[in-house]
């Protein structure tokens, strides 16, 4: 029998038994196979524990990361959310406030309107107003001017001849302006008021002539007076006489236009000469006694178309005119 061989007897409960033979060496070559196998498997499973919990820890990881994570961008979402809310109520505030100032506009406007309308309906009232006054005293022009006699045809009726031509398309306003301008105008001539602030010491009429005690006409009227006092003309006028006479001494006459003419007698002085324009008021001679006098005094004669007239009339309708 060969050494290098090994039998190996296997019985079983029967008695029969079976032999295998290996050699030496074969055996040993299994029993380092299997060593080495049971190595490996060691080595593997430690592996493959060390692995298992390597991975367990890093799924941790990945979870606590996944949290983190989530967590951040919850917070991120709120924040975000929480923003956009603000967003949204700057904006609500934002257009509130804008409609109330536009509100506040109209309102604004609608105030500047209503003041405007308002003053237009005061100048309206205004102006009717002044129409209405311009009115009445053109009435009451008239009226005067009727009481002293005087025509003036001022009338705004294009089929009429004569008189102050008014156009008829005008408006009435200005046609009433034109119509006082013109009585005006014409008032600014004529001769009103007193040629002297002094008494009356004779009048317009029959009386006893004061040098030769006979029935006379006296053609005017006598105003009180003091050598040198101022006589005035008594409306606007152009100088057609400043001359001497025997009868009148110095004397001016002034005339008015439409027919009118004024004289002014005994001065001591005149002040103005033939073809002078004077305004009312206007200092024109200085009371005197020349001529046919008695003493120092101003006779006063009213003439209209070379007939003289009671200029008391003229006076009286002056005081009324300036009593409006
Ligand atoms: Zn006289």
């Amino acid at each position: 029998m060969n050494e290098s061989t090994l039998h190996i007897i296997i019985t079983g409960e029967s008695g029969n038994g079976r032999t295998l033979m290996m050699k030496k060496k074969h055996l040993r070559n299994l029993i380092l196979s299997t060593v080495l196998i049971a190595v490996l498997l060691f080595v593997g499973t430690i592996t493959g524990l060390h692995q298992r919990k390597s991975n367990i820890v890093l799924q941790e990881k990945v979870a606590t990361l996944s949290r983190t994570l989530e967590d951040k961008t919850v917070g991120k979402q709120e924040r975000l959310v929480a923003q956009v809310g603000q967003l949204k109520e700057s904006l609500a505030e934002a257009k509130k406030a804008l409609a109330e100032n536009r509100r506040e506009k109209l309102a604004i406007i609608d105030r500047y309107e209503t003041q405007v309308s308002q003053l237009e309906q005061k100048r309206t009232e205004l102006f009717e107003g002044s129409i209405s006054r311009l009115d009445e005293r053109s009435k009451i022009i008239k009226t005067m001017m009727d009481k002293i006699g005087v025509k003036i045809e001022v009338q705004d009726d294009p089929g009429h001849s004569g008189g102050l031509y008014i156009d008829p398309n005008a408006r009435l306003s200005d046609r009433l302006l034109d119509k006082t301008d013109q009585y005006l105008s014409l008032i600014q001539q004529l001769p009103l008021g007193r040629p002297i602030n002094t008494k009356i010491t004779s009048r317009y009429g029959r009386r006893i002539d004061p040098l030769n005690s006979k029935k006379a006409f006296h053609a005017g009227i006598d105003f009180k007076g003091r050598t040198g006092d101022k006589v005035r003309a008594t409306g606007n006028a152009v100088v057609r006489l400043s001359s001497y006479s025997k009868g009148l001494g110095n004397h001016i006459i002034l005339s008015h236009g439409n027919g009118y003419e004024t004289l002014y007698a005994h001065l001591s002085k005149r002040l103005v000469k033939s073809g002078d324009k004077v305004v009312r008021g206007q200092n024109i001679g200085l009371v005197g006694n020349t001529g046919r006098s008695t003493g120092s005094h101003l006779h006063y004669e009213v003439h209209f178309r070379t007939k003289t007239v009671d200029p008391m009339k003229f006076m009286q309708v002056a005081k009324l005119l300036s009593s409006k």
